[in-house]
C-alpha cells in the first residue's frame, strides 16, 4: 500500500515536472527594438481633419441607386483640401466611379510596391436608433476626449491617420525608393465593387505587390482579462461566408386532418439538427498561430495549459466552445437567420423555408460546408441549395508570418507600442483586402489605434467614437512603417 502511495506521488511528481518543463520554455515571440525617434504630430490639426471627415455622410447601400455620389465627390474634395501635399505629389485616379487609388512612384522599380488601404464609406444610421445618439452621427463633434460620429472607428480614423502620415512625410522631404499605393474604397460595407475594380486595374498593369495593409479593428488596451497589456492583432486571414436555403415541401390542407409531419415540422427538425451539430473546432491553423504568440505572455496558469495541449486539449476545447467569440475563431459557425412558413392558424403550409449563414474557417470550403449541411439535415424532403442571388465566398488564404513584410510591421509595432502583445489573428468579418490576395501572398490587416473593447463595439452601432489621444501614435506608426517599407525590407 505504502509503495503504491509512493508510486502515485512519484508519478504525479513526474507529471507536474513535465508540465512545468513544457510551460517554462515558451519563449516570447515579441520583439524588443530600440525606441524610435520622437515625432512631432500636429494633434489639433489632425483632430480637426478627422472630425471634419465625419461630417460627410458617405453611406454605402447594397442598392447602389440609393448611394449619393455627390457626397462622395465632396468628400474627395475635402481630402484634397486637407492633404494638399499628398494630392500634389501622388497621382490620384478614380476607380469604379467613387473609389480612389493614389500612386507614389518610387525611385527603384526593382522593388515591388506596397499598398495601404482603407474605406471611405460607412454604414447607415437606423431610423429607430437615430434619437439615441448623444451627438449627431454626422456632426463630427469633439467632446470628452473623443471624436464622435459614424465612421469614427470604422474606418475614417484609419484613413485620415494614413493620409496625415504621408502628408507629413512629404513635407519632411521624404521620397520612397519603393513605389507606394493608397487605395480608399467607397463600398467596403456592401459589395466591394471598388476593391474588385482596383485589383483588376493593378492586375492589368502587371503590378505585383510586396504587401497590403488594410484595417484590422484596433489595438485593445483591455483585450484580455488575464493579460495586463495591450493586445495588437495583426490579421493574417479572414473567414469566408455562405448562406444556404433549406426548403421543406409537403401537402397543403386543412389543419383538422394534418399529416404526421408538416413542412414546418420537417424543416424545424432539420434546423435543430444543424444547430446541434456544428462543424468541428480546429485548434490548429490560425488559432495555433495566435496562441504561439500569446501564450508566452500569459501568467503561469494559462501558460501551463497552453504549453501542455497534449494533456489539456479536451478541456481547452470545452472552454473554447463556451465563449462565442473564441468559438467563432476556431470553427466554421452556423447561424439560422431566417425561418418562414405558414399564413393561417388552420391551414397546413405547403412549404417551409430557412436560411442558414455559415462563416467559413480557413481550411474549410463552401463545398465542404454544403456537404456537412446535407449530411446533417439527412432528409430527402428538405432541399438544400445556396441562397439565390447571394455571393458565397471561401475563406481568404492565410498570409505568411515569416515574410519580410510581417517582420517589418511587427518591428514597427514593437517600436511605437513597446507594451503591446502582437498576435497573428483571424478576422471573422470580411474586408476589401480579401481581393488583394491576387496581387501578393502578404495581405495584412491592422489598425494601430488604441481603444477599449467598448469603443470597438460601437462600430456599426450607436454613438461611434474614437479617442483623440490614440491618434498621434497611429500617425507616428504609419510614418515609421512608411520609412521602414520604403527600401529593401529585412526578414
Ligand atoms: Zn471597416
Amino acid at each position: 500500500m505504502r509503495r503504491f502511495g509512493i508510486g502515485v506521488v512519484g508519478a504525479l511528481g513526474l507529471l507536474v515536472a513535465v508540465l512545468f518543463v513544457r510551460a517554462a520554455p515558451l519563449t516570447s515571440k515579441q520583439l524588443r527594438v530600440p525606441p524610435g525617434p520622437r515625432l512631432t504630430i500636429d494633434t489639433d490639426g489632425l483632430t480637426e481633419r478627422l472630425a471634419g471627415s465625419l461630417r460627410f455622410p458617405t453611406i454605402s447601400y447594397r442598392e447602389t441607386e440609393r448611394m449619393d455620389p455627390a457626397v462622395f465627390r465632396s468628400f474627395h474634395a475635402y481630402l484634397e483640401r486637407s492633404f494638399p501635399a499628398v494630392h500634389a505629389t501622388l497621382e490620384r485616379e478614380t476607380v469604379a466611379d467613387l473609389s480612389l487609388l493614389f500612386t507614389w512612384p518610387g525611385r527603384d522599380p526593382s522593388l515591388r510596391p506596397v499598398l495601404w488601404m482603407g474605406h471611405m464609406d460607412v454604414v447607415p444610421i437606423e431610423d429607430a436608433s437615430a434619437s439615441e445618439w448623444i451627438y449627431p452621427p454626422f456632426g463630427g463633434e469633439i467632446r470628452d476626449g473623443f471624436i464622435w460620429g459614424r465612421g469614427a472607428i470604422d474606418d475614417k480614423a484609419d484613413i485620415i491617420c494614413m493620409l496625415e502620415a504621408i502628408e507629413r512625410s512629404i513635407e519632411r522631404g521624404f521620397h520612397p525608393d519603393r513605389s507606394f499605393y493608397l487605395f480608399l474604397g467607397h463600398d467596403e460595407e456592401v459589395q466591394s465593387v471598388g476593391a474588385e475594380a482596383a485589383v483588376a486595374l493593378l492586375e492589368s498593369r502587371g503590378v505585383e505587390l510586396e504587401y497590403v495593409l488594410d484595417e484590422g479593428g484596433g489595438f485593445l488596451v483591455d483585450g484580455l482579462s488575464i493579460l495586463d497589456r495591450t493586445l495588437a492583432p495583426l490579421v493574417i486571414a479572414e473567414k469566408g461566408s455562405v448562406s444556404f436555403e433549406l426548403i421543406a415541401r409537403g401537402t397543403a390542407g386543412h389543419s383538422s386532418v394534418p399529416p404526421r409531419n408538416t413542412a414546418a415540422g420537417i424543416l424545424a427538425a432539420a434546423v435543430v439538427r444543424l444547430e446541434g451539430n456544428p462543424m468541428p473546432a480546429n485548434l490548429g491553423g490560425t488559432v495555433r498561430l495566435t496562441l504561439d504568440f500569446l501564450a508566452p505572455e500569459l501568467p503561469f496558469g494559462p501558460r501551463l495549459v497552453l504549453g501542455n495541449l497534449w494533456l489539456f486539449e479536451t478541456p481547452l476545447r470545452y472552454f473554447v466552445a463556451q465563449d462565442r467569440v473564441i468559438d467563432a475563431l476556431a470553427r466554421t459557425t452556423t447561424a439560422v437567420t431566417i425561418l418562414q412558413s405558414g399564413v393561417k392558424a388552420n391551414v397546413v403550409p405547403q412549404e417551409a423555408r430557412a436560411v442558414v449563414n455559415h462563416r467559413i474557417l480557413p481550411g474549410d470550403s463552401v463545398e465542404g460546408v454544403r456537404k456537412h449541411v446535407v449530411r446533417t439535415v439527412d432528409d430527402d424532403r428538405v432541399e438544400v441549395r445556396i441562397l439565390p442571388r447571394s455571393k458565397p465566398r471561401g475563406p481568404s488564404p492565410v498570409s505568411r508570418i515569416d515574410s519580410a513584410a510581417f517582420s517589418t510591421i511587427q518591428r514597427t509595432v514593437a517600436e511605437r507600442f513597446p507594451e503591446a502583445v502582437l498576435i497573428p489573428a483571424l478576422s471573422t468579418g470580411g474586408t476589401d483586402a480579401r481581393f488583394f490576395h491576387r496581387l501578393t501572398d502578404s495581405v495584412y490587416r491592422l489598425t494601430p489605434i488604441e481603444v477599449q473593447r467598448e469603443t470597438l463595439q460601437r462600430a456599426h452601432g450607436l454613438n461611434e467614437r474614437v479617442p483623440v489621444a490614440s491618434l498621434p501614435r497611429a500617425v507616428a506608426f504609419y510614418s515609421r512603417l512608411m520609412e521602414a517599407s520604403a527600401g529593401p525590407m529585412l526578414p
